[in-house]
């Protein structure tokens, strides 16, 4: 399988993270990717930029080095109520969010409170995906993570950065595979850099991808125009969310 999407990049505004968007849309070219996620962390990390940085997203144009430029943002899931750290009218704007746990921002709970949180994240209608759900300090019912996923059109995140620092995420990302595989739920893929070399390099991606047998039409990474259908079909669904919200008068942030 060859993919070209990689939706799980940082830039510099993350705090620890060492590149510009210049520098990881080269990258990202020269390692054959067509589009990139730009998914800074939400600003309950530590170091990481402010909601302004992910209100001025749309001075970065749609095409850098002629890669395709996915405006967006890795927000932290705060409680098991699923609450995020960027507001949803700025969510809302965006072209592709994460939510992920991060035991720097909130202690792990229970595998029920784990899964409740993460069911509930998927459920915000301006998330695309959960990041790194693979991740054994934050465990979760695999099956029940999926099953929401395919009641609310999201995504699976396959993170390959998590083989490396989150350890014992593998066999749980096989099972992810496996579970979207029997529920027909869509997987993407991020490398989760943190540097502009490790772009578009999805080196155990690929070996869990193959070894859980992916059902390779459940991958939206294989081709620009999957990931754009994927994107402007969610589009729709945003854009319905808030001309309800708008109709109801609704301001505050759900
Ligand atoms: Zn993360
Ligand atoms: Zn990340």
């Amino acid at each position: 399988m060859n993919l070209v999407v990689d939706t799980h990049t940082h830039t510099i505004s993350s705090g620890h993270a060492y590149s510009t968007i210049m520098e990881n849309a080269a990258h990202a070219k020269a390692n054959g990717m067509e589009a990139i996620a730009m998914t800074d962390h939400g600003p309950a990390m530590k170091g990481a930029s402010s909601v302004l940085h992910f209100m001025n997203l749309g001075v970065i144009p749609k095409y850098i080095d002629g890669v395709r430029i996915y405006k967006g943002a890795e927000a932290n899931i705060m409680d098991f109520e699923g609450k995020l750290d960027i507001p949803d009218s700025i969510l809302s704007r965006m072209e592709f969010v994460l939510a992920s746990f991060h035991d720097i921002t909130i202690e792990p709970g229970s595998e029920e409170e784990n899964t409740m949180g993460m069911i509930n994240a998927l459920r915000n209608p301006f998330v695309d995906a959960v990041a790194h759900p693979g991740n054994p300090v934050f465990e979760v019912d695999i099956d029940k993570v999926v099953r929401a996923a395919a009641e609310y059109g999201k995504l699976i995140e396959i993170n390959n950065g998590s083989f490396r620092v989150r350890k014992g995420s593998r066999e749980n990302c096989l099972e992810f595979v496996k579970k979207c595989n029997k529920y027909g739920v869509g997987i993407t893929c991020g490398t989760d850099a943190h540097m502009c070399f490790d772009i578009g390099k999805f080196g155990i991606v690929l070996e869990v991808l193959d070894e859980a047998q992916v059902r390779e039409e459940l991958v939206i990474g294989i081709s620009l125009e999957r990931a754009e259908a994927f994107i402007s079909s969610r589009r729709t669904v945003k854009n319905n969310v808030i001309a309800v919200m708008k109709h109801h008068n609704i301001t505050h942030d759900m």
